[in-house]
C-alpha cells in the first residue's frame, strides 16, 4: 500500500474470487482509506456461489463492484460453460437489484457474455483484463461497457490491442494492474504489485499521445462515473 501510494496509485479496488475472498477485500476497504471492494464469484471457482450471502455483503459500503465474474470457455477442467452462463446470469441480477456495476472476466466467451449483458437491462460494467481486437472493443463499447486495460498491452506481440488502447474512447477507458497476475513486460517473473499500475498507464499516456497527468485525471473522473461510491 505504501509503495502504491507513493508511485500515486490512490485508489484501488480488492476484487473477490469468492465468498471468503470477497470477504476479505471488504475488510481491506474498512481498513485502507485508499482501497474499495469488490464481490465476485470467479467462472473458475469449482463451488456454488453462495448467492445470498454475497447480496448480503455486497450492500456494504465499501463495495462499488460486483466481480471478478465472467465466463472462462478456455480453461481445461472448470465449470461446465452451460453452468458458468447460469451462474453469471444470477450474479448480473444481483448486480442490477443492487445497482452495482460488474466486473467480468472474459476467456473464448466474448459472444457469450454479449448476449448475457444484453439480457440485463440497465447493467453496467468493464471488461476487465480486456484482450481482444477492435471488432470486439467495439462491440463492448456499443453496449455501454467499459475497457479496462493490464501489463497485457506491453506485451511485443499484442500490437492489435495497442491499436484498441489508441481508439478506445477517453471516457470510457480504465486501468488495472489484475495483480498479482498480469505484469508489464519489463517485470515478468515478478508478482504484479498496484504501484506498478504506473507502467501501464505510461504505455496509454504514450499511445494516446497525452501526459501522464492527463491520463491519470480522466482514469480517476471514468472510475468515478463507473464505481459510483468510490469518491
Ligand atoms: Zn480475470
Amino acid at each position: 500500500m505504501q509503495q502504491a501510494v507513493a508511485a500515486g496509485v490512490t485508489r484501488l479496488i480488492a476484487v473477490g474470487v469468492n465468498l471468503d475472498r470477497s470477504s476479505n477485500a471488504v475488510s481491506l476497504g474498512h481498513a485502507y482509506q485508499e482501497v474499495w471492494a469488490g464481490v465476485g464469484h470467479h467462472p473458475l471457482e469449482p463451488s456454488e456461489p453462495d448467492l445470498a450471502a454475497m447480496h448480503a455483503l455486497a450492500k456494504d459500503e465499501m463495495v462499488v463492484v460486483i466481480g471478478e465474474i465472467g465466463l472462462d470457455f478456455e480453461h481445461v477442467g472448470g465449470p461446465h460453460n452451460d453452468l458458468q452462463v447460469q451462474r453469471l446470469n444470477e450474479l448480473f441480477a444481483i448486480a442490477t437489484e443492487l445497482d452495482l456495476p460488474v466486473s467480468v472476466h472474459n476467456r473464448g466467451a466474448a459472444q457469450e457474455l454479449l448476449t448475457a449483458i444484453s439480457a440485463h437491462h440497465g447493467l453496467r460494467g468493464v471488461m476487465h483484463y480486456f484482450g481482444l481486437e477492435w471488432d470486439w472493443a467495439q462491440r463492448f463499447l456499443d453496449v455501454g461497457f467499459y475497457l479496462s486495460f493490464a501489463g497485457l498491452i506491453t506485451r511485443p506481440s499484442r500490437e492489435a490491442l495497442r491499436e484498441v488502447v489508441k481508439r478506445c474512447p477517453a471516457d470510457r477507458l480504465l486501468l488495472e494492474t489484475d495483480s498479482p497476475y498480469g505484469n508489464a513486460q519489463k517485470r515478468m517473473g515478478v508478482p504484479n504489485r498496484p504501484a506498478y499500475l504506473v507502467d501501464t498507464a505510461e504505455l496509454v499516456a504514450e499511445l494516446r499521445g497525452i501526459s501522464l497527468e492527463q491520463l491519470a485525471d480522466q482514469e480517476r473522473a471514468n472510475a468515478i462515473t463507473l464505481f459510483q461510491k468510490m469518491k
